[in-house]
């Protein structure tokens, strides 16, 4: 049974006389534990599959079943709590919240899901345990590296135990020894039973997941699984 089942998925996009098929009748099934990479030229529509699967954004026509339940005929506000309860983001930006501390930003989502206090702070711990960033909670982001404000915001993604993990070009704004760290950590989340859909430009990091989709103009145009 596919945790991730896109049947006939398309998007288009309308502006002023231009229609814009960003993504064009995607029929996907990700099984629990696979790690996809997501791969395609610029425009070929990888941040929008991955809006889509994350619930950011609708689609046009098809059917998203996540975990079995159909999510795109949801309200929006319903999609928000999906959002929230089910799936963890990682972004190229990091988009952790710069006046809030790493305990902060990691303990949010928790906040919105009204997870009850000492059982936020139990995840928020053992989340930045797992990323190796227990000893900066009570740091600014501001005040961390890039490469560890990424590794707090993996954090973040992970401490609510999301479905799915959806990474979009996470290693994107780091030098190559961070981006090897993140690769690493997101590797040991692989090894743990963690489902991973990632976006990136880097073939090396391509190959470190257990599949590789490609897309072009809004197809699937491979699918190649490795393990
Ligand atoms: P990628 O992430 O692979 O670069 P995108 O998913 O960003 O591709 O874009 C796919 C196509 O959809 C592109 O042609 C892009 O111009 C178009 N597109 C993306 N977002 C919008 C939008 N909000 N409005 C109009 N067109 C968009
Ligand atoms: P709403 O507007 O209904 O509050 P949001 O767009 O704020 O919904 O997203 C709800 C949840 O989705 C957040 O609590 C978070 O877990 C996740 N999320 C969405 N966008 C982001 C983001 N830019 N940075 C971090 N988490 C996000």
């Amino acid at each position: 049974k596919a945790l991730i089942h896109l049947d006939g998925l398309t998007k288009v996009f309308e502006t002023e006389e231009v229609e814009t098929h960003a993504l064009s009748n995607i029929h996907l099934n990700v099984r629990k534990g696979e790690w996809v990479a997501i791969v395609g030229p610029s425009g070929s529509g990888k941040s929008t599959l991955l809006a889509v699967l994350g619930l950011l954004d609708t689609a046009t026509r098809g059917a998203y079943m996540l975990d079995g339940r159909s999510v795109l005929d949801l309200s929006a506000a319903d999609r928000a709590l999906v959002r929230n309860r089910h799936i963890g983001f990682i972004f190229q930006s990091f988009n952790l919240i710069g006046d809030l501390t790493v305990f902060e930003n990691v303990e949010l989502p928790l906040t919105y899901r009204g997870m009850p206090a000492a059982e936020r702070k139990q995840r928020v711990e053992r989340a930045l345990e797992k990323v190796g960033m227990a000893h900066r909670a009570r740091h600014m982001p501001g005040q961390l590296s890039g490469g560890q404000q990424q590794r707090v915001a993996v954090a973040r993604a992970v401490a609510g135990d999301p479905l799915i993990l959806l990474a979009d070009e996470p290693t994107g704004n780091l030098d190559s020894k961070n981006g090897e760290a993140v690769m690493q950590l997101l590797t040991e989340l692989h090894k743990g039973g963690a489902t991973i859909c990632m976006v990136t430009h880097d073939p090396a990091h391509a190959r470190v997941a257990t599949r590789t989709v490609s897309l072009f103009d809004g197809r699937v145009v491979q699918d190649e699984q490795r393990r």
